[in-house]
């Protein structure tokens, strides 16, 4: 069966996510993203005719474009991440870890490690298309499913050649929280493992911290999923969590992102943990709030060990501006790149 693919969006840059595969008559894409600030395009979706669109979790970048596309065309998405779609959209569900058919294609998902109900994607054509979305091997909180072989892997690659393990960034954040902090995060993803880790550590140091209610129903969400959609362990510790009284002015704050200002904090300073839009990069730059990554994507030895699970001989690097680069460091020297 001959496949044809085409990132309309999301190659050479950190970028809206919008992937069309085409196979036995049918075309499909793989997450419809939008803006992830304000002035990036995302004009992928004009003149688009496909018959299906898959979504593989609710982060701006990978749903922010479902508006953009007609509402009559057929969108599939597991249940968590529906609740992020335009009020009033159709969706189907996609298992959150299993298999189904989508316009006769087969279709097989598991967890990512990277969010709230987010998956990856396999097709079942052409020895095999693997689509990571976003994903992570280092989730305390989500589990990545091992995917079945593929030939094609198109795969998240918005960290380039880092390869910083997730116990060295926790450890570089722990030192920043010797001051009054904010946390900006998304709730669906990195909020909800932080949180349990800022739990722990704010009780080992003696800290006092908080969780906004954006956080807290997130979490609350995650606890009400099936057990398997998280790394066993943890719903005691989630649950004490939710419990707690704490106190309306703690040292630290959680909240989810909603593009917060130095000004908006005035008793704290802002520490950032994931992607910075042009105008945080230049707050940084001029010292006006911190940045140290906690990882939510693939690493370098994560994407070459996740291609040599896979079998894969031709991949895509997603999502990143040093495409061949990443070629060279993930592709066996007998493979092509697509
Ligand atoms: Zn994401």
């Amino acid at each position: 069966m001959s496949v044809r693919i085409e990132v309309l969006s999301g190659l050479g840059e950190k970028a809206p996510a919008a992937i069309l595969v085409e196979a036995a008559g049918k075309r499909l894409l793989l997450d419809a993203g939008g803006a992830l600030h304000p002035g990036q395009s995302s004009e992928w979706a004009k003149r688009l005719d496909v018959d299906a669109v898959l979504i593989t979790h609710d982060h701006v970048d990978h749903i922010g474009g479902v508006a953009a596309l007609p509402a009559e065309l057929p969108l599939y998405c597991t249940p968590p991440v529906a609740a992020a779609l335009p009020h009033g959209r159709d969706w189907r569900p996609l298992p959150e870890r299993g298999q189904c058919r989508v316009t006769g294609i087969p279709v097989t998902t598991g967890q990512a490690g990277h969010s709230l109900g987010g998956v990856w994607l396999h097709l079942g054509i052409a020895d095999g298309v693997f689509y990571s979305g976003d994903a992570c091997l280092e989730s305390l909180l989500f589990p990545f499913d091992e995917p079945p072989p593929a030939r094609v892997a198109l795969l998240d690659a918005s960290y380039g050649v880092y390869d910083t393990p997730q116990v060295q960034c926790r450890e570089a954040i722990l030192q920043r929280l010797t001051e009054p902090r904010v946390l900006p995060v998304p709730v669906s993803g990195r909020a909800l493992e932080m949180a349990l880790w800022l739990d722990a550590q704010a009780a080992r140091l003696g800290m006092t911290w908080n969780l906004d209610d954006a956080c807290r129903e997130a979490l609350e969400a995650l606890v009400r999923l099936s057990p398997e959609l998280r790394r066993e362990g943890h719903d005691a510790a989630i649950r004490r969590l939710l419990d707690a009284s704490r106190t309306a002015s703690p040292m630290l704050w959680l909240v989810a992102d909603r593009d917060d200002d130095p000004v908006d904090w005035p008793g704290h300073r802002l520490l950032h943990t994931g992607y910075l839009t042009p105008r945080r990069q230049r707050q940084r730059v001029d010292g006006e709030t911190d940045w140290q990554r906690w990882n939510v994507h693939l690493r370098l030895s994560h994407l070459r060990s996740l291609m040599g699970r896979l079998g894969a001989r031709e991949v895509t690097p997603l999502f990143t501006s040093v495409v061949d680069e990443m070629i060279e460091s993930l592709v066996p020297s007998s493979s092509t790149a697509l």
